[in-house]
């Protein structure tokens, strides 16, 4: 069965309690993650998985808090005693194709691969079949360039992720009857800023998607002193799971 590791539960706010953004997706064929925020590879250690397991990187849009660990993955697959040797896919929405070649004139070698085959890609309008899994994307409501992923795999099970988001029609449509909607939660009710959902927004997708299970995630230190639970559930009814680092979900 699928399974959803969250590697970091906060933002880019530096947090001993909730690390920056970045999840697993683990399935029959595939260890996929998505975003990998600064002490991403270190949580991917804690959760008894390395770089070198991972097949496939989605990113959900270029803020550092979700796309700076990519350079020291890359770095370390180049690394001489456990050179990388198997394909890495790295996707991302619009603008990170030249995003990466910016990063290429800056690191050079040592991001390049050297001993494996890269591939970086920006999505498109048609679903990506890779392995086991069925994946869609749409624009969010955050900064140009931001999407958010679905997820389908081989036994009809699904789950969709929003990155960063305000409320719009297009998270509501990846999630719709998903098994497990993973929502950024910014900031709560009192402290809406723009670009980023609150609890109630939250309900309020979750509620007109009809997904199955939410996860609240992306939570900056302020929600902490918050009831984010309460103010999501007097909109959704389902079930409402609040984020922590290392939280395991099987699907
Ligand atoms: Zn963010
Ligand atoms: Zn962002």
């Amino acid at each position: 069965m699928p399974e959803l590791i969250l590697l970091g539960s906060g933002t880019g706010v530096p947090s001993l309690r909730r690390s920056s953004p970045g999840l697993m997706i683990i399935s029959d064929q595939t260890r996929m993650m998505i975003d990998s925020g600064p002490g991403t590879l270190r949580k991917l250690l804690e959760a008894g998985l390395t770089y070198r397991d991972v097949d496939l990187i989605l990113y959900t849009h270029l803020h550092p808090d979700h796309t700076s660990d990519l350079v020291p993955t890359l770095f370390a697959c180049n690394y001489g005693d456990f050179p990388r040797e198997k394909d890495l896919l790295c996707i991302g929405g619009p603008g990170f194709k030249s995003f990466f070649e910016e990063l290429k004139k800056l690191y050079g070698p040592w991001i390049e691969s050297q001993t494996y085959h890269l591939t970086v890609k920006e999505v498109s309008k048609e679903p990506l079949l890779y392995r086991d899994l069925k994946i869609l994307s749409k624009s969010m409501a955050h900064i140009s360039g931001s999407v958010g992923y679905r997820v389908e795999f081989r036994d009809g099970k699904s789950i969709a992720i929003s990155g960063d988001t305000d409320y719009c029609q297009n998270i509501i449509d990846l999630g719709f009857e998903a098994d497990l909607l993973v929502l950024e939660c910014s900031f709560p009710d009192e402290k809406k800023v723009e670009g980023h959902l609150t609890p109630s927004l939250t309900g309020r997708v979750g509620l007109e998607s009809h997904c199955k299970k939410l996860l609240l995630t992306h939570l900056y230190p302020v929600c902490d002193k918050f009831d984010i639970l309460e103010q999501c559930r007097q909109v959704y009814r389902g079930e409402v799971l609040l984020g922590e680092d290392l939280m395991r979900i099987i699907i």
